[in-house]
């Protein structure tokens, strides 16, 4: 695989198949302007000379590309945040406000799938389908298979909205994401959940909704596990011990998310990945960024489970950021394909490969769903 070329069309078809647990497809449509149906060079030649946002003309992630990388199941977020007077972080300035942004980002998900570019996965059912489809034709433009997940849940404006969010095909959900959030405080704020989110959690627990514990600050991660009986990912969470950080797990929540069968997937943000990094300042090669980065992120969950059954993918690239915050081996998101390789020179047998690229997630998805 040392000469590995990603526009190979030989490679694509012994590619692995991929699941990546969590990118913000539609977001990025709709806030970033991108119409992902088109390859990412179109992508980016289209925002030449825009700077509004760090990483206009960086992107790596389209539907097109998700194919080529034979990455051909998604966990897809809907992702909008309330914020009170005072909070510094971008959001909007009512619950309903932000419940709208979910919902036309669902109609984004929706309008692709009219177009036949993705497909909403909801049950056992839909996955097998699915699945199958994609075992036995290995090219042409197959639907991207998305299982619909909320990245923090202030767009809920009340706990009866989980239900219609439900019906419309939700599947997972963060109670938080980052700064103090109406359920639950996230990244970088502390405390405890309050009451409207201990019923949040039994409103998930009643509708078999999955809890994403990403992102969920220190306190309200212990408090969740305790008082939520369902089945616990983390979408997209690396190591505090490689990296120090808040965003990241310690020791102890990794070992609790094991003793909970969680699979935590790892994500391609530079800054979660390499210790020392500065936002907005350093180069992913200058600080030695690549790809194979995250197998030391990887290795240390085995290490600690004893095997190579918690982990999986949950990139998030393109979530805010591009190319100058992604390994810089990692010129798409097709490179995940380079994955595999990079596994097997740190020892991972075949089965372990497999595992990581999909079979954990799969497991996880018909466990929490058999139920
Ligand atoms: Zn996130």
């Amino acid at each position: 695989m040392e000469n590995y070329s990603p526009r190979s069309q030989d490679q694509i078809l012994i590619q692995m198949f991929t699941i990546d647990a969590h990118l913000d497809l539609a977001m990025n449509a709709l806030e970033w302007n991108r119409d992902l149906v088109l390859p990412v060079g179109d992508i980016n030649e289209r925002e030449t000379g825009l700077s509004d946002k760090p990483d206009r003309g960086k992107a790596t992630v389209s539907l097109a590309e998700l194919r080529r990388g034979n990455i051909g199941l998604v966990v897809a977020t809907q992702i909008a945040r309330f914020v009170d007077r005072g909070n510094p972080l971008p959001g909007w300035h009512s619950p309903q406000q932000a419940w709208a942004q979910t919902q036309g980002q669902l109609a984004w998900y929706r309008e692709m799938e009219n177009l036949g570019e993705m497909a909403q996965i909801h049950d056992i059912e839909s996955l097998d389908d699915h699945l199958q489809d994609w075992e036995q034709e290995r090219l042409g433009n197959k639907p991207i298979g998305y299982i619909l997940s909320l990245e923090g849940a202030d767009s809920l404006v009340d706990i009866s909205y989980l239900e219609r969010a439900v019906e419309q095909g939700l599947r997972a959900l963060g109670p938080a994401h980052y700064g103090p959030g109406r359920y639950a405080n996230g990244t970088d704020a502390s405390g405890k959940m309050n009451a409207q989110g201990l019923e949040l959690l039994k409103e998930m627990e009643r509708l078999h909704v999955i809890l994403d514990a990403t992102h969920l600050c220190d306190d309200a991660f212990w408090q969740a596990l305790d008082h939520f009986h369902g089945h616990v990912w983390a979408s997209h969470n690396n190591t505090r011990a490689l990296v120090n950080h808040n965003r990241q797990f310690s020791d102890d929540q990794i070992k609790a998310l094991i003793a909970r069968g969680a699979v935590v997937g790892g994500a391609l943000d530079a800054w979660m990945m390499v210790p020392g990094w500065k936002r907005g300042e350093s180069m992913p090669k200058q600080m030695n960024c690549k790809l194979e980065k995250i197998i030391d992120h990887f290795d240390h969950i085995c290490q600690i489970a004893g095997n190579a059954l918690h982990i999986g993918i949950g990139s998030d690239l393109d979530g805010g950021y591009g190319r100058e915050q992604s390994p810089y081996d990692v010129e798409t998101i097709a490179d995940l394909q380079k994955l595999p390789a990079l596994l097997a020179k740190r020892g991972y047998t075949k089965e372990e490969k497999k595992n990581v690229m999909h079979g954990n997630w799969l497991r996880f998805l018909r466990k929490a769903w058999r139920s």
